[in-house]
């Protein structure tokens, strides 16, 4: 028994549950949830396959990427899921997938406008494309940490995949489908050749703000205040 066990256990449950879902393939895709009151988290091991897992399989990391628990190298892409973290207080998971639609954006190179309200809500000013940089490495990392700062809890990194963060790891999977959805729908809508319509600018700014409250709260709890 060790402290970390309920954190490797929820990272295991995800990361099984969006592999069976189709979120990715293989063993691609990365989840972590960070641990409370350190600035360490639990994180997928890097290639081993998401179906023969067990918890004492989940790795424990800190954010030096220096490993506390676990027999396996954690993901190559733990680096980017820590720069999730330092930039952005109020995110207590992270999922990194190559979900199928969220991939058709991202290799296209179109970020995903604000379409529904429940979007808007749970995912932000819709889903930014991370410019390209090769997996695992500390130039993705960079990248990401330079989109934080719009408070959105999903992104489309460019030619490779989706990334998401949330609260805790319930929310981080919620925005993980939604993002799915949003982006399934938006490519029909492509495909009709019609116009698509956002949502009104000053209701996605609103929802935006509703979100940022939400989001201000969850940091506040992590930090105690
Ligand atoms: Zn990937």
């Amino acid at each position: 028994m060790s402290k970390y066990d309920r954190y490797k256990e929820e990272v295991l449950r995800c990361s099984q549950r969006l592999f069976a879902e189709g979120f990715n393939v293989g063993t691609s895709g990365n989840v972590s949830v960070l641990v409370e009151g350190e600035e360490a988290v639990a994180v997928t091991p890097s290639g081993r396959p998401y179906l023969d897992l067990s918890p004492a399989d989940i790795c424990v990391a800190r954010f030096d990427l220096g490993v506390i628990e676990g027999q396996w190298r954690p993901s190559v892409e733990t680096g980017m899921h820590v720069a999730v973290y330092r930039g952005r207080p109020d995110a207590g998971a992270v999922i990194h997938t190559h979900q199928r639609y969220a991939s058709v954006l991202a290799i296209i190179g179109k970020p995903l406008p604000p379409l529904f309200d429940d979007q808007a809500l749970n995912l932000g000013p819709g889903a930014r494309l991370v410019p390209y940089a090769p997996s695992g490495t500390p130039d993705l990392a960079a990248n990401v940490a330079a989109k934080l700062a719009d408070r959105a809890n999903a992104y489309l990194l460019q030619s490779h995949g989706a990334l998401v963060l949330g609260a805790d790891l319930a929310e981080a999977y919620r925005n993980a489908t939604l993002l799915e959805h949003c982006c399934r729908v938006y490519c029909d809508a492509l495909a009709t050749g019609s116009e698509v319509t956002p949502l009104p600018e000053q209701l996605a700014a609103a929802l935006g703000f509703a979100l940022r409250a939400k989001q201000d709260a969850a940091a506040a709890r992590r930090s105690g205040g």
